[in-house]
Order: C-alpha cells, then structure tokens, then sequence
C-alpha cells in the first residue's frame, strides 16, 4: 500500500462516517477500503492504481462516464463566471434555462409545468410532498391528508421521505418520528399469485402470471382508495422499477392503473424518478413508457449526469397556480443552494447530450448487451430471477429456488459477493440477496461482459462456499 492509500484510509477510518456502511465492517482491521482517486468512462481506478469497472454508475448517478468532455467543459465554462449565488429572491440565467429544459420533458398536451430545484432526491422527494399537502389546505379541500405508497418503495431519508418510503431494514429506528401513511401492496411478481407457473428464463414481471400479480396489487390499491374516501392527497410510487428496495419491477400496465385509480378518487400523482429519471429505463422517464404524466415528479440522481448533487421537482401548473397570492399562500421551503448554477450547468450539459447524441440507441444497445450476457445467472442453482428495464439489471437469489424461500437478511449475501467482485475489478452494491448491475450508457459490449462474468463468478464461488 502506497503512502497517499495509507495516508488517506487512515484520516478516513479515523474521521469520516460512511453511508449505508455498518461501522465494525468498515473499521476492521482485516478491511482494506478502496480509495478512489480517478474516473474516465466507465471505469474508477483507486490511489494504488487499480482500475474497476463502476458497474453501478456510482450508485445510479452517472449517465455517460466520468470525465466526460463535454459536462467537464460546461462546469469549467461556469466556474469562469461564478459558482454559486442564492435563488432566495434571485435569478441566474443557467437555473432558468434548465427549468425551461425540464419543463420541456413534459408532453406539451398535459399543459405547463413548473420546476422547484433542491439538492438531491430526497429533497426533491419532500419539496413533492409539501406542496401536495399546502395545495390541498389553501385550495378548499383540507380533508386530503393522507399520503398513500407502495410497500417496499424507497424516496430517501430525510423524515418525510422516509414516511413515503418506510423501508424496514433502514428506517425501523425512526418509527415514531415518521407520519402514518397507507401502503398498498407492490406487484410482487417473484412470490405473488402464479409464481410457480413462471416459464423457465422469464423474467418474473414479464411472464403470463404477472397480469394476474398486478391485478391483484390494484384491486387492494383501489380498495384502500375506495376507504380513504376523500382523504387521500396523493399516490407516491416509484414508476416501472422500485429501485432501493430491491429493483422490483411492475408488469405492463400497472403504473397506467394505478395512477388512474388515484386521479379517479381525486389524488395527485407523484412519481419518484430519482432512479429510472434520464433514459435509464429507454426513455427519458420511466412514466413514457405507459403514457402517465405525473402531478409532481422528482428528479436527482442523473440529473447532473453523476456530477454534481441536484434534485429537481416537475410541478403541474395548476399545482403552482394554487399558491398565487401573498405571504399567507407562499411556499416557504427551500435550501441555501437551490438553483446552484454549477449543479445547473452539469444538468444542461447532460440534457444537451441527449440533444446531439443517440443516447436513446446507445442505451437500447447497453440493454441487449446485458441481456445477452446476464444469461448466465439463470445456470445458478438460487437464482429466482433475472429481471431487466433498460440499463437496469437485477438478480434475485433465494435460499431455495423451490419454495422463494430468502437468504436471511443477516447473511447479506449480496455484499459478500460483491465483495468478492470487487477483488475482481468490479464496483457494484446490491440489496440483501439481489445483485444490480447498472452501469453507466457508454460502457462497452466488451465491459459489460466483464461485469457479468465477474458477478456471475462471485456469485457462484460465495453461493457454493455457503453449505
Ligand atoms: C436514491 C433515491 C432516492 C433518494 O435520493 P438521494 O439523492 O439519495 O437523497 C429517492 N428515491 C429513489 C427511487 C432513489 O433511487
């Protein structure tokens, strides 16, 4: 180990508090952390030289590689001018420009929509859900009070997102700070009704069961609605691919249901695209693909194309036409760097990317790659599902095939391979049994054959250490 590496895990162990890291696991001994010090494409190499493929895009952040030419330029071009001034009662030419961009992925039919700028998805998350909740008081139907979500859903820790999104394993301490909610179940095709007929090699969301899965989701969604009478203020899901909580996907059709079952019981719709937003899923927004346009749509994670941390809420005009007026109608929310035009210029950048080049190809041609290759997980004997939207892989493992019975949470078996594919050259996190692959749109054909045989490899020599 070199002296910058020991120099730099040394501060790290002794300072910094990680993520989503358990403490012990990061400070053992034993415990080598990688050290990361430079990025070109889809590649991340440490300060001991070692090169990885980045097969999660830096947790779904990045879109078209790092360093990338042209959002390099845009920032530096930006850094030239000024980095930051406050949008408390100011402007700036870049957050206005990007607005009108944003504004722009809404089908023009649907009429205007509004942009509110934050600082990540689970701000964007929250900036969603207090303006359905103020719109509701001041607009003359204070009796929608209540949030309605899908079990198993993820929007981000900060307290009202992690309301939206209980998630057991990483909310469970923070149970009584959070606001009741009613969770309506998710289609859970791996486990829900007609499993067992599942054709062999079928994605589970994909196969003649999921029809029945997702007719069954609905009709409790509707149920729950039916119950809440006038109460409920909005529907918040994950729209086609539930990513955090384990890359559920929803069969054909369900997102169109279930957000016209909320508009028929008068609820807005908010649709969390923090993951599946900027082509990720084949198109710009996952909500396309079934031609559902949200009332609120939260925005982050590509946004900057893995630059610089942005969130970004879509607003329905009507939304923001119901706050008009003075002090007693404003929205007083916001964050000391809304509108950071360094953040804003990384977004255009990005945005303008998909202007002049063919991302959309480029992301169909990523997906066929992964499809092709990611095969190979059904040899498997656990797997009980490999499950694709896009440029969004996910295997599902269980501890027996048979029955779905799951690896026990304690065992994180995804981490443990992960680990071992990261000793292999390859970065990736997955969720208790599920490994994702998600790497950024211009890896190679010949890369994401690395990424799923090192996985793959991993997956088979943890799974046959188990016994
Ligand atoms: C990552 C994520 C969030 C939270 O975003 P942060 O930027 O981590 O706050 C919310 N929803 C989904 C679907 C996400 O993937």
């Amino acid at each position: 180990m070199n002296d910058e590496t020991r120099r730099a895990i040394e501060r790290d162990q002794r300072h910094l508090w990680h993520p989503f890291t358990p403490i012990d696991g990061w400070l053992d001994p034993d415990f080598e952390p990688v050290m990361i010090a430079s990025g070109d494409g889809a590649t991340l190499t440490d300060t001991e030289g070692r090169t990885y493929l980045d097969g999660n895009s830096s947790i779904w952040t990045n879109l078209h590689g790092h360093k990338h030419p042209a959002i390099n330029a845009a920032v530096e071009a930006q850094l030239g001018r000024i980095a930051h001034s406050s949008s408390l009662g100011l402007g700036n030419p870049a957050a206005a420009e990007l607005a009108e961009k944003l504004a722009g992925l809404m089908p023009p039919e649907e009429g205007p929509f509004r942009v509110f700028l934050s600082d990540d998805g689970s701000t964007a998350i929250e900036c969603a859900l207090k303006i359905a909740w103020q719109y509701f008081q001041q607009n003359g139907q204070e009796q929608r009070t209540e949030f309605v979500t899908l079990s198993g859903g993820y929007h981000g820790d900060t307290i009202g997102a992690m309301s939206l999104g209980k998630s057991g394993s990483f909310h469970a301490p923070f149970q009584p700070l959070m606001f009741p909610t009613h969770e309506a179940p998710a289609p859970d095709c791996v486990r829900g009704p007609g499993w067992r007929e599942n054709p062999p090699r079928t994605p589970a969301h994909r196969s003649d069961h999921a029809g029945a899965v997702a007719e069954q989701a609905l009709a409790r969604l509707e149920a729950l609605f039916e119950s809440l009478d006038t109460r409920a203020a909005a529907l918040v899901l994950e729209p086609k691919v539930m990513g955090p909580g384990g890359m559920m996907m929803q069969p054909e059709g369900y997102l169109r249901a279930a957000a016209a079952i909320a508009r028929r019981h008068g609820a807005l719709v908010i649709l969390d695209e923090v993951m599946t937003g900027f082509g990720r899923t084949g198109r710009m927004l996952a909500q396309q693909h079934e031609g559902v346009t949200a009332d609120l749509t939260a925005l982050a994670k590509g946004l900057t194309g893995g630059y610089l941390p942005l969130g970004a809420t879509l607003i329905r005009e009507r939304l923001f036409d119901g706050f008009r007026g003075g002090l007693e109608r404003t929205f007083f929310h916001g964050h000391s760097y809304c509108g950071n035009q360094l953040g804003c210029a990384a977004a255009l950048a990005n945005l303008h990317l998909f202007e002049t080049e063919p991302v959309r190809e480029r992301v169909a041609a990523l997906a066929d790659n992964l499809r092709e290759a990611s095969q190979v997980f059904w040899n498997l004997e656990h797997t009980a599902d490999v499950r694709q939207e896009g440029a969004i892989l996910a295997v599902e493992l269980v501890a027996d095939a048979q029955t779905r019975e799951p690896f026990p949470a304690k065992r994180r078996l995804a981490y443990q391979i992960c680990e071992r594919a990261r000793h292999e050259g390859l970065l990736t996190r997955g969720l208790g049994a599920t490994l994702f692959l998600l790497p950024p749109f211009c890896t190679t054909p010949e890369q994401v054959r690395q990424m799923v045989q090192v996985l793959e490899k991993a997956a088979r020599e943890t799974l046959s250490g188990l016994a």
